[in-house]
């Protein structure tokens, strides 16, 4: 039951994303709830969250502001009246029997996010809409043998939901537009983007085509992916499934099926037939919301940078690559860092060195964030200026300087760059006269090698110059010594 690659190559996949995004609200969607993953189960539940008769929903004006702010961000069109509809349905953990989401009239339509696809290129993925709705609670299976436990802290916990249109053409492209939404939102500050925790949830629905087909094949939707990659495996295994079946000449089922993390299958749900009908209906308890313009353009003022266009300021304004450029604006707190840096220093590429190499790796090692950096960019910025005018070599400051001033930062000394070079006599020295008494020392010295390297032979540079740096304790500016060496030798 494998696929040749021959066949596959007949096919084109088509798939199409739904996300649910857990907003970041204080509160929760319709009631003043405390919103937070986590706490005690069914500590924050109060009679609007039980759906009790005679309560009324609320609504908390943030989720709109940050639906607006996404969909700003993936130029979405945003309507200027909030409606909210009514689906009712069985659910267990939503004791009120209907979820208030929005149904014909989404906060935003259209608008795209554009992934960089394997060739480099860029590619717009359409998006269909964004809408606002409710979350709910949790059913618990693996805690009790017996029963079912139900937390309701989840119940009414703010969602966006991010409905693509069938663009994505791979598992790759699924992967890269996923990462992109979940960049976004952390950007945002609207969500945390954490899809173990499944504040960050992913639907994907899959079909295949002949290339040359004029009609979309039967799609299936995939659910209960905890992470990106998951949503990648599944996707790979049903355009797998698809071939083969329709190779087979069986017929496909729209249906709804689940995707098992052990090895990477999908089971069947249920199918379209069993659909259910949510009788959608104008929720009566909410009064229509107005978005002014204003509005939208007081959150337009507000909105912070995003990373694509960071990326485009770093690769064309400041000529660092696209690799760099990636891993910069890879997380916001990095790019708030580097955005730091150059405010301080021109030299953007050696910013972006010390930030990728040494900032990272002592990051990495004590698996800490950026926030927890001790040392400001303003001082880092002074080290880069150090080392441009010569006065430390690049070599000292990662091996001594960076690491001394690290060391201060945790006794909550002063971590001036300059100050401790000068404390530890680590300026280097690029005067002539000195460097030259220096080289004529190591000549006498060491007559054999001084012989055998004005005889030519090129590779005894490297042991002279160790000599020099050893004799001038790391001082000598390496590149005026290794000029001086050659001068000196005619
Ligand atoms: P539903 O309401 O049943 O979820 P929608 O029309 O809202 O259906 O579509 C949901 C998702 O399915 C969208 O992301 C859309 O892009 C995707 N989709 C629609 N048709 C196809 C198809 N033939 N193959 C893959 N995905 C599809
Ligand atoms: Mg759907």
């Amino acid at each position: 039951m494998s696929l040749s690659p021959e066949i596959r190559a007949k096919y084109k996949p088509v798939i199409g994303l739904e996300v649910h995004a857990q907003m970041l609200t204080k509160s929760k969607a319709y009631s003043s709830d405390v919103n937070e993953y986590g706490a005690v189960p069914n500590t924050n539940v109060s009679p609007v969250t039980l759906g009790h008769p005679g309560t009324l929903p609320m609504m908390n004006t943030k989720t709109i502001d940050y639906a607006i702010k996404m969909g700003l961000a993936c130029e979405c069109e945003i309507a200027e009246e909030q409606h909210f509809a009514r689906k009712n349905y069985f659910y267990p953990d939503l004791p009120k029997g209907y979820q208030i989401t929005q149904d014909t009239t989404p906060i935003c339509t259209g608008g795209k996010v554009t992934i960089k696809t394997e060739s480099g290129e860029e590619k717009a993925i359409r998006l269909i809409r964004i809408h606002m709705e409710e979350d709910a609670g949790k059913s618990i299976h693996d805690i009790d043998p017996f029963n079912t436990l139900i937390d309701l802290n989840r119940a009414g916990v703010p969602l966006i939901e991010i409905v693509s249109e069938p663009d994505i053409a791979s598992s790759q492209e699924a992967y890269d537009y996923l990462t992109e939404v979940r960049k976004l939102v952390r950007y945002l500050d609207i969500c945390d983007g954490n899809m173990e925790e499944g504040s960050l949830r992913c639907d994907a629905n899959i079909s295949v085509m002949l290339k040359d087909a004029t009609e979309y094949g039967v799609r299936v939707e995939v659910k209960n992916m905890n992470s990106i990659r998951n949503v990648q495996r599944a996707i790979e295994h049903e355009i797998e499934r698809h071939i083969l079946a329709i190779e087979n000449g069986e017929t496909l089922r729209q249906e709804t099926r689940t995707f098992n993390a052990l090895d990477g299958s999908t089971t069947a749900m249920r199918t379209k037939e069993a659909a259910n009908d949510y009788r959608f209906f104008p929720e009566p308890d909410l009064q229509p919301i107005k978005v002014t313009q204003e509005k939208i353009d007081g959150i337009k003022e507000q909105m912070p940078p995003l990373p694509s266009q960071l990326f485009r300021k770093y690769t064309e304004e400041l000529k660092l690559s696209d690799y760099d450029a990636g891993l910069l604006t890879d997380q916001k707190p990095i790019a708030l860092y580097y955005e730091d840096l150059i405010s301080h220093t021109k030299n953007y590429k050696s910013a972006a060195n010390w930030l990728m190499g040494d900032i990272k790796s002592y990051l990495n090692n004590l698996a800490v964030g950026i926030e927890d950096f001790p040392l400001s960019a303003k001082d880092i910025a002074a080290m880069i200026a150090l080392i441009d005018e010569g006065k430390i070599s690049n070599n000292l400051a990662g091996q001594k300087l960076f690491p001394k001033m690290l060391e201060i930062a945790k006794e909550g000394g002063n971590t001036n760059p300059l100050e401790i070079a000068q404390q530890n006599d680590w300026i280097q020295n690029s005067d002539e006269g000195a460097i030259k008494t220096i080289i004529l020392e190591v000549f006498k010295e060491n007559p054999e090698e001084y012989e055998r390297f004005k005889a030519g032979e090129k590779k005894l540079m490297g042991f002279l110059m160790g000599q020099v740096m050893k004799k001038s304790r790391g001082k000598a500016d390496p590149q005026s010594a290794s000029k001086l060496i050659n001068e000196l030798i005619k």
